[in-house]
Parts: C-alpha cells; sequence; structure tokens
C-alpha cells in the first residue's frame, strides 16, 4: 500500500493511549499483557533495577526478523511506532498484510531493551553505560539478554531502533533528518559485503516508500566503524541490519509524526522482506541518500545588538525529566554569526538589544527565563516549557 493511502488509515490503528516524549512502562506493560493470544509474549530476563524485559513474537514464518526499540532509554519514537505496527497487525482486516506476515515471516520484538532508563529518562541504563558501546563487552544484564536473543532466535535480519536529536539535516541543506538510516560498517574497511548490501537495499527501499510523503528528509548515519555498537556487532556475525533513527519533523517536539513516518518504514522493510523486491534495487542509491549533518538549533535569533555588536544566538532544547515531569529547557547554545546553521524556527530581531534574564552580556549554557527586544518580551518557546 502506499505510504499517503496507509496514513490515510493511520488513526484507526495508532496506540493513542501512549504518547509524546517520557512513556509509562507500566502503560506499555499493559498493552503488552492485553495483546491477542497469537502474539507470544516472553520475559527475556531482568533491567539492572529488576524491571522485567519482554519479547513479543508472532507468525510462523521462515524470514525471521528482530528488532529491539529503546536500548536508549531516553529514546521512545520507535517503541511507539511498533505499538501501531502491532495494531495494525492485529486489527488489519481487509489488507492481505496480515497474513502474509504471520505465514512468511516469524517477527520477535523485544519493546524496550532498557527500561531503567525509560524510567529516569537517560540514554545510559542503571549503571550508566551506554548499551549500543557494549555489544562485545557484555558487562550489563540488557546487553546479555539482547545476545541471548539473537542467538537463539537466529534472526535474517535485525532492526535497531533508535531516536537522534533536532540538530540533524538530511544532507547539507535546510531540510531536518525526519528519518536517517544506517547500514551499519562490520569492519574498519568500510567494505560492502552481500550481507551489509542487503542492509543498504532495505533501507534505498525504504527511503523511496517515505519520498512520497517527507520528500528530501530522509538521511544516511555516518558509518565510522565501531564493534562495540550493537548494529556494528550483528552485521560482523553476518546478519543483515540496520539502524534506524526517528528525528525531528516540524513543530513535533513530541515526536507524534515522526512515529507516523517509523511505522511507514517498518511497514515498508517487513513488506520488502515478504516480497523480496528490495534484492532489485541498486545499492549504490544508498549512498546518493544525503549523509546526515549537524546545520540545525532549535531556535535561531537573528541580527540582535548585545553589547553593541550585531550577533545571531542560538537556543537548543534540553530535555529534562523534574519529579516525573518531562519538559523542555531552552539553553543558549552559541552567540556569533550563524549564518551557516538553520533554526527550526527563526526570529529576525532587526538590530534590536537583545537581553536574556534580563542581562546584557550573554553566556553559552545558560536556561533562558526570559528574552527582551528592546526592553520588550517575546514569547518564542514551545507552550510546555
Ligand atoms: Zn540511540
Amino acid at each position: 500500500m502506499e505510504a499517503k493511502h496507509l496514513l490515510e488509515k493511520y488513526s484507526e490503528f495508532k496506540e493513542v493511549s501512549i504518547t509524546g516524549r517520557y512513556l509509562s512502562y507500566s502503560s506499555i506493560v499493559n498493552y503488552i499483557e492485553n495483546l491477542p493470544s497469537y502474539f507470544i509474549i516472553q520475559t527475556e530476563g531482568k533491567s539492572v533495577l529488576g524491571e522485567k524485559i519482554y519479547s513479543i513474537e508472532f507468525g510462523n514464518g521462515p524470514k525471521k526478523i528482530l528488532m529491539w526499540s529503546q536500548m536508549h532509554g531516553n529514546e521512545s519514537t520507535t517503541t511507539k511506532a511498533v505499538l501501531d505496527l502491532l495494531n495494525f497487525i492485529a486489527i488489519d482486516e481487509n489488507d492481505d498484510f496480515k497474513n502474509r506476515t504471520l505465514e512468511d515471516c516469524t517477527i520477535k520484538i523485544i519493546l524496550v531493551l532498557n527500561p531503567d532508563g525509560l524510567k529516569n529518562y537517560t540514554r545510559v541504563n542503571a549503571n550508566e553505560v551506554d548499551l549500543n558501546r557494549d555489544a562485545t563487552n557484555q558487562s550489563q544484564p540488557e546487553s546479555k539478554i539482547l545476545r541471548k536473543v539473537f542467538q537463539e532466535f537466529k534472526p535474517h535480519y535485525c532492526l535497531n531502533l533508535h531516536d537522534q536529536r533536532t540538530i540533524f539535516s538530511a544532507g547539507s541543506v535546510n531540510k531536518p533528518a525526519t528519518v536517517s538510516f544506517l547500514a551499519p560498517a562490520y569492519n574498519e574497511a568500510r567494505e560492502v559485503n552481500t550481507v551489509r548490501e542487503k542492509a543498504m537495499q532495505l533501507i534505498v527501499g525504504m527511503s523511496n516508500y517515505l519520498q512520497a510523503v517527507i520528500p528530501n528528509q530522509v538521511g544516511r548515519y555516518d558509518d565510522g566503524f565501531n564493534i562495540n555498537c550493537v548494529g556494528d556487532y550483528f552485521q560482523a556475525q553476518n546478519v543483515p541490519t540496520i539502524l534506524f533513527e526517528a528525528g525531528h519533523y516540524y513543530e513535533d517536539y513530541e515526536r507524534e509524526v515522526t512515529r507516523k513516518y517509523i511505522f511507514l518504514s517498518l511497514f515498508s522493510v517487513v513488506s520488502q522482506i515478504i516480497s523480496a523486491t528490495y534484492k532489485d534495487l541498486d545499492r549504490k542509491e544508498y549512498e546518493k541518500i544525503p549523509e546526515n549533518d549537524k546545520l540545525f538549533n532549535d531556535i535561531i535569533i537573528r541580527n540582535a545588538e548585545i553589547e553593541g555588536e550585531i550577533k545571531d544566538v542560538a537556543i537548543q532544547y534540553k530535555e529534562v525529566l523534574e519529579e516525573g515531569k518531562f519538559y523542555l529547557m531552552p539553553i543558549i547554545e552559541a552567540i556569533g554569526d550563524l549564518n551557516n546553521r538553520f533554526g527550526h524556527k527563526e526570529l529576525n530581531a532587526e538590530n534590536k538589544v537583545l537581553r536574556i534574564n534580563s542581562v546584557k552580556n550573554l553566556e553559552i549554557g545558560i536556561k533562558i527565563e526570559k528574552i527582551t527586544l528592546n526592553n520588550e518580551i517575546i514569547s518564542i518557546f514551545l507552550t510546555n516549557s
């Protein structure tokens, strides 16, 4: 089904009980426990703080796909998209996607590999280890769970699901990288073998599919090799592995829009694996997907007078969890001539005098409470910040 048509139907299967950036793990567990009985739910082990880590398995087909979300606990968008995929399969009545998936594939999903990180809204686990730098070290219980599932399930494809910051552009242009992909390298020389080529071809297929709905907003992540990264490690074990990065969409700080595009990506990759159509795609098209650059800030105020000089100010939101509440805290990121950068939101100060928190001498890193231009308060932030 074409991306546009699928988006029109999206409200029929979006899991509306789980939204926003900071998710409730008990709501996710509750969701899992209420799935129809052909979804097999298993407890794969426990996190550092004793939280249960679950897998969901469905289908009886020969093509085995393993995916895991939120190995970085503060990267929740793909978890939401996976719930939408599960709903799509559970409620799908008139399309053959469900039947073909169940007949041709066996899909296993570790939904939230790092539940302690989810609860604390941290990238790392409760021992402050980045699980995506622990693939060979295997120092953490969560890493061991992923490795055990990988070895027992013996997948033919792996999908490593993440979020990226708002700074990324899809190439060196004024377009956010709303979705990025990577076919990780399996060696230092970043060679392409038939395993990595499959991952590249599947990415070309997903990128083509997404162009209809987010043209020029699909990026390609940098392929520097690190065997301690899970994707690089699995690719080196001869399983085609794809990194997904959910990124920024205009004004979508809740990542409810990007969520849809991750769902579409998952739908596309599963469809391509079922049909095997990706094998006809030219992997050289992968190199043509623009490589991510870091050209964005959340806000740029241009042409402001600061201590007698005309300068630009870049502001970046910091994601903060305070007393169980998530919010975005605006921080001064850079001051100077920022003509080589783009703001997701921009304001021309027209040479007016800029003060932040009532002071003229601005410092990088400070939290912004109030902005004035010629003593007039301006409101530029999201309502929740
Ligand atoms: Zn990540």
